[in-house]
Parts: structure tokens; sequence; C-alpha cells
């Protein structure tokens, strides 16, 4: 195969009868076939039309193909062709957000056209890039800006909050991607209220999955397949499962990106962003706010009180580089009592509001994660307070690496696991589905 090296094929039948699909994706991207016919300026490539066809063998036998495809080969087409031609529903998924929206708006429609198929496509973001309505409302009433700048920003997301129709933050294009307000406006897991929410009914996130659960194509990126195939709860988690073939585009940046997500963190944003929303929740229900205004202060405090005994460090390093700081050690077990006082002052207020509830689950939640990050069973925690604060804390693993890592204001505690490949493997082989995985770097020295 000339500019196409298939690494590895698993489950291809490597003698076979060439099937209509191999076939017909070979010959769509011939010098007669219908791209050629339909689309201005394409070449058709001997490399793309062996590629083309490999993805469609694959595709016929469930199989699972690893294809290096060199810079111009055509790749995209190489893939689309024979995912729009099987009929079959198939997830996408791209290294960005840009080269799924270029995907989607560009290649996708144009092949799809070309080929005269009537397949119904869907572009899927994670949750963070949708305009959360019930955050925007709750902002709303706040009024808590740091500027006048950023008051008028938010002007501008709320008047096109009115006229939007997918809530694709992405649509705002003078919005920076760092602005402090995306937090206020977007939902994460922990924070979205679900059926429970009073905008249920025209939330973008709920429209965002139906319409990628009714499609036969849906283009997603590596960080929503990830976190739907780690059960991260993005919110999507049914979207997946229906699927008969993945193509995973950009291959090569899987194993890093899979490496975060089957492992766990917490940072700083998160921590400050609960002890917030705690208070602004408050609103409406008697007593609430005198009962948590101290332990959601104190959050924020012991969160700012570790990021600055963490000062001294580099800016990444490894779990026992940071316990040689006993400042950081004191910080970190403050930080642990503040989660716990929070959780224990939101126990009797979750039943008020389904916010305060929502609160509670992410304190206990921060507050597991901080302890498997310390490693507990090791580190004589006294974790009395685990019955009333919630479940026992799972044990870390010792195939995990524990690490930190430092932005100018804020943390990151992480753990990562040594070996990402069986929980890969394993998703992979439960989904009894073809994948695909192209990119122009997959092999070093032959090998994937
Ligand atoms: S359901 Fe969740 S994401 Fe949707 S509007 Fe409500 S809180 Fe926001």
């Amino acid at each position: 195969m000339s500019g196409v090296e298939v690494i590895a094929t698993a489950g291809i039948d490597t003698a076979p009868e060439e099937s209509a699909l191999v076939r017909d994706s070979r010959d769509a991207l011939s010098t007669d076939g219908r791209l050629a016919a339909v689309l201005p300026g394409f070449h058709p490539r001997r490399a793309q039309q062996d590629l083309a066809a490999a993805v469609a063998a694959a595709f016929e036998d469930r199989a699972v193909l690893l294809a290096e495809a060199g810079t111009g080969t055509g790749k995209t087409f190489a893939y689309l062709v024979p995912a729009l031609l099987s009929g079959r529903r198939t997830i996408i998924s791209t290294g960005t957000r840009a080269l799924q929206d270029q995907l989607y708006h560009r290649d996708l429609p144009r092949v799809r056209d070309a080929l005269g198929t009537g397949l119904r496509a869907a572009l899927l973001k994670g949750r963070a890039n949708y305009l959360c309505r019930q955050r925007l409302e709750r902002t709303r009433g706040e009024n808590r800006f740091q500027s006048p700048a950023q008051a008028a920003d938010f002007q501008r997301i709320a008047a096109w909050s009115a006229r939007t129709r997918m809530g694709d933050l992405a649509e705002m294009e003078s919005l920076p991607e760092d602005s402090p307000l995306l937090p206020l406006v977007t939902s994460t897991a922990d924070n979205c209220l679900g059926s429970e929410c009073p905008f249920w009914g025209e939330c973008f996130v709920v429209q965002a999955r139906q319409r990628a659960q009714e499609a036969d194509i849906v283009v997603v990126n590596h960080h929503l397949l990830l976190a739907d195939l780690a059960l991260k709860q993005e919110g999507f988690g049914e979207i997946l499962p229906g699927a008969e073939a993945f193509v995973v585009d950009e291959a090569h940046q899987l194993p890093e990106l899979a490496a975060q997500f089957f492992g766990e963190g917490l940072s700083a944003r998160p921590l400050v962003e609960l002890a917030r929303d705690a208070v602004a929740e408050c609103r409406g229900v008697d007593g609430a706010l005198a009962a948590l205004q101290e332990p959601a202060r104190a959050l924020e405090q012991a969160t700012r009180l570790l990021r600055a005994a963490m000062d001294v460090l580099p800016a990444r390093g490894t779990r026992p580089q940071l316990l040689t700081v006993p400042e950081a050690v004191e910080a970190l077990e403050a930080l642990d009592s503040a989660l716990m006082a929070l959780t224990d002052a939101l126990a009797p207020l979750a039943d008020a509001a389904p916010g305060l509830e929502a609160c509670q689950l992410r304190a206990r939640d921060h507050r597991d994660r901080l302890a498997r990050w310390r490693d507990l069973d090791d580190g004589g925690h006294d974790d009395e307070s685990a019955g009333q604060s919630g479940p026992a804390v799972v044990p870390s693993s010792d195939d995990d690496v524990r690490w930190y890592e430092l932005s100018p204001r804020g943390f990151r505690l992480q753990r990562t696991p040594l070996d990402v490949s069986g929980p890969l493997r394993a998703h992979r082989e439960r989904s009894r589905a073809a994948w695909v995985f192209t990119s122009a770097t997959l092999a070093v020295e032959g090998r994937f």
C-alpha cells in the first residue's frame, strides 16, 4: 500500500472476496468516482483508496485497524467514505475541538453530499462547551462581576443566549477560552441539577445529547470519547454504547489523554467554586446562609493556604516532593478538615434544595479524591467522621503515579495510572464495534 501503512489489524479476514462496501469505497475515491465528479480540486490517490478499502474491511468485520497515513494521503475522506456508505452508527473522534468543528462543518457535508447519502450527523462536545441556562440565570441574579469589562461580556452572553439554537459557546468568537465567566455560565457533571433542573426541557446539553443519540454519525473529540469510556459521567454516558464503529483520528494523542482520564485529579478552582456555589445556593432556604457561610469561607481560605504553601516547590513534581514541605502537609490536613466541615454543614440542608444536595455530594467527592491522593492507608489518617460525612474512602492503587502541578494561582493534585492499555482494551472489547485508529505518526520503529 503506497503511503498508508497498516500497522496492525485484528479480526480482519486477510483473504477476502472484496465486499461491496470495500469496492464501493475504493470506487467512490477513484478517478471516475463520485468525489472526483462533484468536488472541485479533488485528486484521486491510490494511497487514499487503499486506506478507504482497509477501513471498509474493518467496518465489515467489526475489527481493529491501526493505520499510519502520511501527510497528503487524504485520510479524512478515506474514513468518511466507508463510514457514510456503510450506514452504520459511527463515532468519529478528533484530537481537538477545532478539528471537530472543521470535520463536522466542512469535510463531512462535502463527502455526504457527494455520495448522496441522507445519513444524520451530529456534533457533540463536552458539557463545558454549552451554555447552562440555570447557571446563567443564577449569575444574572448575583451580579458578582470582577470588572466592568466582565459585566459587559456577561451582557453579551445573556443577549446571545436568547438567539442561539445550539448554545455552543464557540459561536461567541470574541469570548476568550479562559474567560473567568465560563465556569459561571456552563455546568459540570458535579453542579448540573439534572432532571430536577427548572431548565431541563430547554437545556442545550440535553438537546445536544438527544441529537447525538438520534444521529448515524457523531463527531466527538478525544476528551469526550475518553470521558465517556472512563465513565466520568460527562452527562453523555448513553451515547457511545450503541455505536457499531469508532474512528479515532489523530490517534497518537490518545495514550497521554487516556492517562488523565483513567486517573483522577483535584484542583484549586473546583474547590473555590464549590465554596461559592454553596453560599449562592442558600437563597430562599431558611437558616442556610448562617450555617454555610463560615465553612464555605474556611474552604476558600484552606485552598488559598495550600497554594501558598506550595510556592516553594517546582511547578511540577511528585507527591513525595510535596510531602517534604511541612507547611504543605499541614495545609493538606486543613483542607481535608474544611471539606469535612462543609460536608457536615450541608448534610441537614441537602433536602431543602437540589443545589445544596449537589454541593454536599461535591464536597464529599473532593474529600475522597484528596484522601486517595494523600494515600491515607499509609498516612495514618484519622477518618472517624467518614461515617457521618459519606462513604468510606476507596483505597488507591499501587499502580498509580501521584503528582502535583502548579499554575500561577492554582494547583492540581493528580493520580495517573501507569498503564492505560488494560482499561482501553477492556472498553474496546466490550463495545463489540469496529475500531479504526489513524494518524500521520502512529508507529515508533515499526511498532504501535
Ligand atoms: S440540566 Fe444541568 S446543564 Fe442543563 S440547564 Fe440545568 S443545570 Fe444547566
